[in-house]
């Protein structure tokens, strides 16, 4: 009798994590609904159908020092959003010495650079406490994987109608990701990108990599929705001599931007130093997505 009850009461007919026509419909309309999105930064910067803006960054606003450090170096690149952040989930509690969230004062050297440099910020937003400080600074809210279904700090995020870019969950479905970027747009804001950094999967061909990038997700998204879809091969393999080869499949499988850590040395990165690229190495993967891009009909940003 309870069994019954049970499956009576649910609302989705034929539970599934591929997507149904029910789902298209009645749990995503908006985030499926086919129209021309353009998430507009400025007036030199967007993510369209057209574009391929380029995000770089260290992991964390270590320092003043470095944070100067590499905007400075994206700038001479023509790189125009910088990535890093001063608040962060970490998987294990324990954190190195020499590593401590910034918190305030790494917002307050983001507020500098972008004075004196004139670049976007990308930062992360770990928790809605801080959301107010955090919003002072960035141009773009990043919602991080193991946030994505934290519905309360989604809706808070989105009330701002500020640029969000919204990170698959590493065991998420599309239909699940599409689910919380449905509850962005319900509260009437539509300036969202969304990110793939890769999915948990039982191998990832050597143990420095964490997760696998899922390519087959880019066109997947971009198949079924009509905002764009930004890739983070960083994250995805954990490993830096893979980052330029996914980061140009991705280019190639239709993604409308790239996230790339870097950091002028990465064995010395507070966290991840196994991750980001160096300056040489994120300037040659530039000069070859410059040429993929034309392909694709994309101008990199
Ligand atoms: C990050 O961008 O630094 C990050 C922690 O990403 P993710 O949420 O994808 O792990
Ligand atoms: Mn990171």
């Amino acid at each position: 009798m309870r069994q019954k009850l049970f499956i009576r009461n649910l609302s989705n007919k034929n539970p599934t994590k591929d997507l149904t026509e029910d789902d298209l419909k009645f749990k995503i309309p908006k985030i499926t609904r086919k129209k021309n999105i353009v998430v507009k930064l400025n007036n030199q910067v967007s993510f369209s159908k057209n574009n391929l803006p380029i995000i770089a960054g260290p992991n964390g606003v270590e320092s003043r020092k470095l944070i100067f450090k590499v905007a400075s170096f994206l700038k001479k690149k023509g790189i125009k959003i910088l990535r890093g952040h001063a608040y962060k989930p970490l998987t294990f509690p324990y954190r190195s010495k020499k590593y401590l969230e910034t918190q305030e004062e790494g917002m307050n050297w983001l507020d500098e650079v972008k004075r004196h440099l004139g670049l976007l910020v990308v930062t992360e937003v770990t928790e809605i406490k801080y959301l107010d400080r955090i919003s002072m600074t960035a141009d773009i809210l990043q919602i991080g994987s193991r946030n994505m279904q934290n519905l309360e700090l989604l809706k808070e995020i989105a009330r701002l109608n500020r640029p969000i870019i919204l990170k698959r969950h590493f065991g998420a479905s599309i239909r699940d990701m599409l689910g919380a970027a449905e509850h962005i747009l319900v509260e009437g804001n539509n300036k969202l990108i969304l990110c793939e950094r890769g999915v948990s999967i039982p191998h990832t061909h050597r143990e420095t990599s964490r997760y696998a990038l899922d390519i087959q997700a880019i066109p997947a998204l971009k198949e079924i929705c009509s905002y764009p879809v930004i890739s983070d091969p960083s994250h995805a393999s954990f490993w830096a001599p893979w980052v330029e080869p996914l980061a140009l499949a991705s280019v190639a499988a239709g993604c409308d931007g790239l996230i790339i850590e870097i950091h002028p040395d990465p064995k010395n990165s507070a966290v991840d130093p196994l991750q980001p690229l160096n300056f040489k190495q994120f300037s040659k993967l530039k000069s070859k997505i410059a040429k993929l891009s034309k392909l694709v009909n994309k101008k990199i940003i």
